[in-house]
């Protein structure tokens, strides 16, 4: 995946550059987009192309519209922002039907360095159904092809693997950052090499385990899914979530990590709670004392210090998955703690996307890490091992 042409590769100047970007940022209910960072996310890439006398037609998929256009997902407040983080008009093809006539012409119109924004992508059908007539009218509208949605590259649609078999392709500068620098994790890590994993459920994390395993000196391991570790080793978890049909692989993937050598960590005392409310009776106790009757939703003190000991110690360290319920204050403690060891930490940092992205973010350390993907399902692929086909399909160098 590293052999990928990348913006810098393709001549902009004066060419119409189609840009996918993923603009699926969260917002309120009055319409304001609470969180920018991945509009922040393409700003590089959308600058060179107008620095270097290109015509910048951006686009993004935003929400879930099932196919059919929904005023409640146009991408109107998105040019709004993006205008105001650009600096410049951002002219918006406001267009039910994405590609049409009328935005042929708000095309052609278009000089050096303006920048356009389409209509949400997923206004059609044949987005997700990576359909070659969507692909070819998208096409299209310009010259050249940009993939610089990470978030989506796990998935085959036509804005992105469609448009890579059109037009001549290249990675931009975010989905550049992201295979050059996870992928140097997953291929070739300066050692130490430590990943930590967290979350809810194991199950929705075995590739991700199964693949570590094969590459990490250690790997410690909080959240929801420590506790069926620490059933499969026989211990008492009380009310803590569990997953009884998955004991028997936890089984495996400890025995796995014994004989590849790899340091697998459990915690070695936890934050029990009698109810999964914040307001709830909490208190610190050791592994092999979890009252029945309570249930795990934190790490506690020493497990802390232990895992951040591995965290200062390594040269490469990657992160999936909050340390316990991390939406509740006093049960987000232990992914605090996470965070603030990575970023005291002096290897190359890396956050997967999604719930430890937000975590970190919420802390105020993400200026601190050396990269924080902005792809959850793509960075969970990714760390499986997968080829992605949205990155799998722009032209090789
Ligand atoms: P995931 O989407 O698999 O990364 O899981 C994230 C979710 O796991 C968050 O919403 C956390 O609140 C939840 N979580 C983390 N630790 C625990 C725990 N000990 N018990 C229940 N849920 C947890």
């Amino acid at each position: 995946m590293l052999n990928k042409k990348s913006i810098e590769d393709l001549n902009v100047s004066g060419k119409r550059v189609l840009v996918r970007c993923d603009f699926n940022v969260p917002m309120n209910d009055k319409g304001e987009i609470t969180d920018d960072r991945r509009i922040r996310s393409a700003l590089p890439t959308i600058e060179y192309i107008m620095k270097n006398g290109g015509k910048a037609i951006v686009m993004s998929h935003f929400g879930r519209p099932k196919g059919e256009p929904n005023p409640k997902y146009t991408l109107e407040p998105i040019a709004k922002r993006l205008s105001e983080l650009l600096n410049k008009e951002v002219i918006f093809a406001k267009d039910d039907v994405v590609v049409s006539d009328k935005t042929k012409e708000i095309v052609d119109n278009m000089k050096e360095s303006d920048v356009v924004l389409l209509e949400n992508t997923r206004f059609r059908k044949e987005e997700e159904k990576n359909g070659e007539e969507f692909a070819k009218q998208l096409a299209s509208l310009g010259e050249l092809f940009v993939n610089d949605a990470f978030g989506t590259a796990h998935r085959a649609h036509a804005s992105n693997v469609g448009l890579s078999s059109q037009l001549p392709s290249a990675s931009g500068y975010l989905v550049k950052k992201e295979i050059e620098v996870m992928g140097k994790a997953m291929s070739n890590p300066e050692r130490p090499f430590v990943a930590i994993l967290g979350g809810a459920k194991v199950s929705d994390k075995i590739g991700v385990i199964e693949n570590f395993l094969d590459k990490v000196d250690s790997l410690l391991i909080g959240g929801g899914m420590a506790y069926t570790f620490l059933k499969a080793q026989g211990l008492e978890i009380g009310k803590s979530l569990v997953e009884d049909d998955k004991l028997d692989l936890a089984k495996e993937l400890i025995q796995k990590a014994k004989e590849k050598n790899v340091n697998l960590i459990l915690p070695v005392d936890i934050v029990v709670a009698s109810e999964f409310n914040n307001e709830a009776q909490f208190k610190t106790v050791s592994i092999d004392n979890i009252p029945e009757d309570m249930m795990g939703l934190d790490i506690g003190e020493k497990t802390i210090e232990g895992f951040s000991k591995v965290i200062k110690e390594a040269k490469t360290i990657l992160w999936n998955g909050p340390m316990g319920v991390f939406e509740m204050p006093n049960f987000a403690k232990g992914t605090n703690a996470i965070a603030k060891a990575m970023s005291e930490a002096e290897g190359i940092t890396i956050v997967g996307g999604g719930d430890s992205a937000a975590a970190v973010e919420q802390t105020g350390l993400d200026s601190k890490m050396t990269h924080i993907s902005t792809g959850g399902g793509a960075s969970l692929e990714f760390f499986e091992g997968k080829i992605l086909p949205g990155i799998a399909a722009i032209d090789n160098k």
